[in-house]
């Protein structure tokens, strides 16, 4: 999901708008706007499908005035089940002091138990969501300020979560101890702003200030910026796969281009396993920064190989099998002209369900390449992500159940390679690769090395 929230500024919701816009890969699903008015109160919206097609209209956004207002893109982790509108964020509670609006990236991996608990004690959910829990338990903390009840709630759950939350008159973020999800702050005109990433600062013409530290929360009113530490400190575990596929490459993050992170990658990919072929082409979008990284390294001739219909989303965003299938063709097309008795070296960022990857195979061949490689920016996905990125039960991922070679017998390809976990970690700038006794970022898609226990699962019967 995307997060964004302003402060300060004259019509605060337009710029969440915009901002929500440049985090549209982030959750195309639905799209939520809360904002806060003086005279006007609290007042929200939101809507299944795109930004742009429902917060550009004047008589929306005429309904969301203020100088505060913070919103959210969903992209459901909740695979296969009907969207509701219910569930969409941002989510909002009244408490004796006042309104407070919350908008949640990441997951809440013991939010089944807390769920159950509030409930018990008669907590009325209105939702789905694993992230109404903070609500409730805000509601039942004793502290006396909306900030200080927040700590209290988020102090007993478990997972990823960046936060950007609002109250009449304070704009709020926090990110989990581990900070898993990405958070950072910039500063437009007199005002705030907090975002996932870095390229919704830009649309709005934001200065990028610092990122949200694990572990902190800021406060942001009239009087500028107050910093808070309400967690017991640990070491970081920011989610690799940012850097690999969910970010913008427009984006930073800690200080890196997430455009040449992926160029490293391609490099590495290259260097690890390399092979004879007369061009690289990339799977668009996500496999093209790496693509070019292969291409510089092996001088073998970067080509788009593959056309991409630009007014098609992210497929993989698609809740059912059947529409992903699909998702496929609508959205990519072979380049037949340039194919055509070639040998070709397709380069993609992951393997999860092996669906594009088929597919695209098919199409390569059927348009008369004489041999096709696939190099994958990512080290197998093995394992289910529970920190709010969407992959599906370990049965569905081909890497749980096949070893390197198995799936490259099963996708019928000339090779297939993938990065190796330490080539990974190289690119994002570990030199010395993953260290093992304390590796520096989650990566348990790829390692099954949960840094944070995933309770519900395992109290559904997933095993470690
Ligand atoms: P597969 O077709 O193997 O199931 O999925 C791999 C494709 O989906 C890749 O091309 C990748 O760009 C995209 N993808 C991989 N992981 C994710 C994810 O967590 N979310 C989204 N939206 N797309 C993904
Ligand atoms: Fe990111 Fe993978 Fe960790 Fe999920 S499991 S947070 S996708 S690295
Ligand atoms: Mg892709």
């Amino acid at each position: 999901c995307g997060i964004f929230g302003v402060y300060g500024v004259t019509d605060a919701a337009n710029f969440v708008a915009l901002g929500l816009h440049a985090l549209q890969h982030r959750g195309q699903e639905a799209g939520g706007i809360v904002a806060h008015h003086p005279d006007h109160g609290f007042n929200s919206a939101r809507r299944f499908g795109y930004v742009r097609d429902n917060f550009t209209r004047q008589s929306l956004m005429e309904t969301l005035p203020g100088p505060l207002s913070i919103g959210h893109v969903r992209y459901s982790t909740a695979g296969g089940k009907t969207p509701v509108i219910r569930d969409v964020q941002p989510f909002f509670g009244e408490f004796a002091m006042g309104g407070a609006a919350i908008a949640h990236n990441g997951n809440i991996t013991n939010a089944d138990a807390l769920r159950k608990e509030l409930v018990e004690r008669g907590s009325i959910f209105q939702s789905n969501s694993d992230s109404e829990c903070i609500i409730h338990l805000m509601a039942r903390s004793l502290q006396r300020t909306i900030p200080e009840r927040m700590e209290d709630a988020l102090r007993r759950v478990e997972g990823a979560f960046s936060i950007v939350a609002m109250t009449r008159s304070k704009l709020i973020g926090v990110r989990d101890p581990l900070g898993v999800r990405p958070l950072v702050l910039g500063q437009v005109g007199d005002g705030w702003v907090l975002s996932s990433e870095t390229c919704a600062l830009d649309i709005i013409g934001a200065k990028y200030v610092r990122e949200i530290e694990p572990g902190e929360m800021v406060v942001i009113n009239g009087n500028g910026v107050e910093s808070h530490h309400p967690f017991r400190p640990q070491k970081p575990r920011f989610c690799i796969f940012e850097h690999v596929y969910f970010s913008r490459p427009d984006s930073i993050i800690g200080g890196q281009s997430v455009y040449e992170t992926r160029r490293q990658i391609g490099i590495e990919l290259a260097k690890e396993s390399p092979v004879d072929a007369d061009l690289v082409c990339p799977v668009p979008d996500s496999g093209t920064p790496a693509a070019i990284g292969y291409s510089h390294e092996s001088g073998i001739p970067y080509a788009m190989g593959i056309i991409r219909n630009q007014y098609m989303g992210r497929t993989f965003i698609e809740p059912t099998e059947q529409i992903r299938n699909m998702g496929v063709r609508l959205k990519l097309n072979v380049n037949r002209a340039l194919i055509e008795g070639k040998r070709v070296i397709l380069v993609d960022d992951s393997v999860v369900r092996g669906t594009t990857s088929r597919k695209i195979k098919e199409m390569i061949l059927d348009a008369g390449a004489k041999e096709v490689h696939f190099r994958i920016a990512s080290p197998p996905t093995a394992w289910p992500c529970f920190y709010g990125v969407d992959t599906p039960n370990r049965e569905k991922l081909l890497a749980a159940t096949m070893s390197e070679d198995e799936m490259r017998d099963h996708l019928a390809v000339d090779s297939l390679k993938f990065i190796s976990l330490d080539g990974l970690y190289r690119a994002v700038g570990e030199a010395k690769g993953r260290d093992k006794s304390c590796p520096q970022y989650c990566d348990a898609c790829f390692s099954g090395d949960y840094p944070v226990e995933p309770s519900d699962q395992i109290e559904k019967g997933f095993e470690l």
